[in-house]
C-alpha cells in the first residue's frame, strides 16, 4: 500500500518536474501568448533562413540581414523586445511547423508560405510579403523557358517547401525532381552542373543571381502565388494580432519598403506594393 503511494507521488512529482522543464526557456509550451512572454521575459527566439541572401543570411563574422531578419526585429522591437534579446535559430523549410509545435521557436520568419496545410499544425500572421515561384537556371541555358520545358531535367528544390510540393503535383511528368534540405545545396549542384534548374520563389532567386553574377539566370515565369506569413503556435490569436498590428506598423511608417530597397531591390527584384495584412 505504502509503496503504490510513494509510487504515485514520485509519478505527480515527475510530471511537475517535466511541465516546469517544457514552460521555460523561448519557446512556446508554456500555453502563453508569445505575446505575453515577451513583456515578461524581454527575450524571443525567432526561427529564419540563414542562407538566402536578402531576405535571411548569416553572413561569415555571424551577424544576420536580410528583408526577413529586418521584419523579425521590428515586430519584436513592437512586442518590447531589444534587438539583442533575440535569439535567432536556423529553421530549414521542413522544420519550421515542427519547432513551432515544440515551442523551440516564438515565431518564423522565413520565406514561410501561408497554406491550409500548414495551418493545420501553426498559425500565420500576415501576409508581409508576396511573390511567386519561378525557375533559376545556368546564364546561358535557353531551353528552359518554364515549368512545362522541364522534360528530363533535373530540378532541384527543398524538402518541405511548396515548389517542392507544386512540382510533384502538377509537374511530376516532366521534371526530374530532387528534393536537398537546404536551397544553398541546389545551388552548388546548379553551378557544378549536376542540376539544370533550382524552383522556389522569385525573390530567393534573385538573391542567388545576384550573388553569382554572370552565373545564373531567373526564367522569369511566375507560376505560384506565395504569400509570406509569420509563423506561431496554433490558436495564439493574442500573438498573431500583435504580430499583424506590428506588420502594419512597419509597412505605413515606411520601415517595410526602406528595408526591401536596401536588401531585395539591389538584386533587381521589383518591389511589389506591400500586401494587405489579413490573417485572423
Ligand atoms: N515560400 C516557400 C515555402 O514556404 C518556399 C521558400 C522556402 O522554402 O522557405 O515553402
Amino acid at each position: 500500500m505504502r509503496f503504490t503511494r510513494m509510487l504515485r507521488v514520485g509519478a505527480a512529482v515527475a510530471a511537475l518536474a517535466l511541465a516546469a522543464a517544457c514552460g521555460g526557456g523561448g519557446g512556446g509550451t508554456s500555453g502563453k501568448s508569445l505575446a505575453q512572454r515577451a513583456k515578461d521575459t524581454k527575450k524571443l527566439t525567432v526561427g529564419i533562413k540563414f542562407d538566402q541572401p536578402g531576405l535571411g543570411q548569416k553572413t561569415p563574422d555571424g551577424k544576420f540581414e536580410g528583408f526577413d531578419i529586418d521584419v523579425a526585429r521590428y515586430v519584436a522591437k513592437q512586442l518590447g523586445v531589444d534587438e539583442g534579446n533575440i535569439e535567432f535559430k536556423k529553421a530549414e523549410s521542413a522544420q519550421r511547423e515542427n519547432m513551432i509545435e515544440k515551442g523551440e521557436v516564438d515565431y518564423v520568419v522565413g520565406t514561410y508560405s501561408i497554406n491550409d496545410k500548414r495551418k493545420e499544425k501553426v498559425s500565420f500572421a500576415g501576409p508581409y510579403f508576396v511573390t511567386g515561384q519561378d525557375l533559376l537556371v545556368r546564364a546561358d541555358n535557353t531551353d528552359i523557358t518554364g515549368p512545362d520545358a522541364l522534360n528530363g531535367k533535373k530540378l532541384c528544390s527543398v524538402k518541405g517547401s511548396t515548389p517542392a510540393q507544386k512540382i510533384k503535383t502538377d509537374f511530376s511528368q516532366q521534371a526530374e525532381l530532387q528534393e536537398y534540405g537546404g536551397y544553398s545545396e541546389c545551388l552548388t549542384g546548379l553551378s557544378t552542373g549536376k542540376l539544370d534548374a533550382l524552383t522556389t520563389d522569385a525573390v530567393i532567386l534573385a538573391g542567388y543571381a545576384a550573388q553569382n553574377p554572370g552565373k545564373f539566370k531567373l526564367v522569369g515565369k511566375v507560376f505560384t502565388e506565395e504569400k509570406y506569413g509569420i509563423g506561431l503556435k496554433k490558436g495564439d490569436a493574442e500573438g498573431r494580432d500583435a504580430i499583424n498590428k506590428a506588420i502594419e506598423k512597419m509597412i505605413s511608417d515606411g520601415a517595410w519598403k526602406a528595408s526591401l530597397e536596401k536588401h531585395v531591390g539591389p538584386a533587381g527584384y521589383k518591389i511589389p506594393d506591400p500586401p494587405t495584412v489579413s490573417e485572423k
